[in-house]
């Protein structure tokens, strides 16, 4: 925790990444370019803006993952393997987390492709071709989470 500024403490601010794609810091956390700007609207949420490239962006935009209790890094890392895993099951037996979960996490990797994708890249220094073949098996695995929710 960075203590002195006073402004908030219960804000992560490493949970969270800058949203402009222009920015150099876009879609990377933890680089400590987040603050708090200031708080709005009735369910007080914060207004987070990137000292970087000085845009501003809402909280609730947050991290792809912010409503899970795993955190993103290792769910992003668990999701990459799925190739040499071959799948679901390989993936779920390889890392001791349920196909439940792992379905979970692919649905919502699914509905956030772009930031996904610039994780792996960025975070994960993975190559444009290994990125790609993830996503053709999340696109497989999608099967699995027809169950109604
Ligand atoms: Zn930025």
């Amino acid at each position: 925790m960075i203590g002195g500024i006073g402004i908030t403490s219960e804000i992560d601010f490493s949970q969270f990444f800058c949203w402009n794609k222009d920015c150099p810091d876009y879609g990377i956390n933890n680089q400590g370019n987040i603050a708090l700007k200031e708080r709005y609207g009735k369910n007080n949420h914060a207004l987070l803006k990137c000292k970087t490239c000085k845009k501003c962006f809402s909280e609730t935009r947050g991290t792809v993952f912010f409503q899970l209790n795993t955190p993103e890094e290792e769910i992003l890392r668990t999701v990459a393997m799925i190739p040499e895993k071959g799948g679901i099951r390989g993936l779920a037996r390889a890392t001791g987390h349920s196909k439940d979960t792992i379905c979970r996490w692919l649905e919502i990797a699914g509905n956030h492709s772009k930031e996904v994708t610039n994780y792996f890249l960025t975070n994960l220094n993975l190559k444009r071709v290994e990125v790609d073949e993830i996503w053709s098996y999340i696109k497989k695995a999608k099967k699995c989470n027809r169950r109604g929710s």
